[in-house]
């Protein structure tokens, strides 16, 4: 089953009178189960997709297609919507708030979907045993180690069932050891039946997923 689809997307940044191709003809799609990961060198074009395909961007032309909706031509407040909803967001940062413990970091996208609080609780505690970190849900962030906060950033993106899982150099920021561990989640999360989409420069990780899309340029060099 397709999730997502990318037509002949294009982005130019235009600056002054220079015309930036980023992304000049990208085509793929993401089936339901599929492990991609879309790796590039540095400057291929690897931030500029993950913001259009994570729906923070639009293309210049090319159109996005989530679970059958076009997203290229939404506004901005249905926008937000399809992405709480539809997308997991884990980045190289962890981004978690660094008041709350890690159930309330898990449980905060169901706050938004208007989840009720014993619902969120229960599912945000799934989740923790899920990613292993049951026995660290009243930790802040900085009580746990960096493979910990990504663990925790990685069930609070699966909070709300999202169609996919969209991960943005998720162990640039780790020991090897740890980054070892977040990818045993991943593969847990993909024999699960989850879709997963990584964005990396790391060469090591394209033996990782089930396929593998190379940019260079802003164009796809290979898919398979
Ligand atoms: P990567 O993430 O693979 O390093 P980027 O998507 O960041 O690649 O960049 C692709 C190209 O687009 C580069 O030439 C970069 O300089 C340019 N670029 C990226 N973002 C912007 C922007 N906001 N404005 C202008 N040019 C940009
Ligand atoms: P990364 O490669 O770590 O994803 P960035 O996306 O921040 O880093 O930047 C990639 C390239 O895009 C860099 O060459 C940077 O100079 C260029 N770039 C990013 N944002 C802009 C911008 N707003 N204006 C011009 N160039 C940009």
């Amino acid at each position: 089953m397709n999730v997502m689809t990318l037509k002949n997307i294009r982005k130019t940044y235009h600056m002054g009178k220079i015309d930036v191709h980023a992304l000049k003809d990208i085509s793929f799609e993401v089936e339901k189960g599929d492990f991609t990961i879309i790796i590039g060198p540095s400057g291929s074009g690897k931030s500029t997709l993950l913001q259009i395909l994570g729906g923070l961007d639009r293309p210049t032309s090319g159109d996005v297609i989530i679970e059958r909706e076009n997203i290229s031509n939404m506004k901005d407040q249905e926008l937000a919507i399809v992405r709480n909803k539809k997308i997991g967001f884990v980045f190289q940062k962890f981004n978690l708030l660094s008041n709350m413990t890690a159930l309330e970091n898990v449980a905060l996208p169901m706050v938004y979907a208007g989840v009720g609080l014993s619902e969120r609780k229960e599912k945000a505690k799934e989740l923790l045993d899920l990613v292993g970190l049951g026995n660290r849900v009243t930790h802040k962030p900085n009580e746990l180690s960096g493979g910990q906060q990504q663990r925790v950033a990685i069930a609070r993106a699966l909070a709300n069932d999202p169609t996919f899982l969209l991960a943005d150099e998720p162990t640039g920021n780790l020991d090897t050891k740890s980054g070892i561990d977040i990818l045993k989640v991943f593969h847990k999360l993909h024999s699960m039946g989850k879709t997963l989409v990584i964005v990396t420069h790391d060469p090591e990780m394209v033996d990782e997923g089930n396929k593998v899309v190379k940019i260079r340029d802003g164009l796809i060099e290979e898919v398979n």
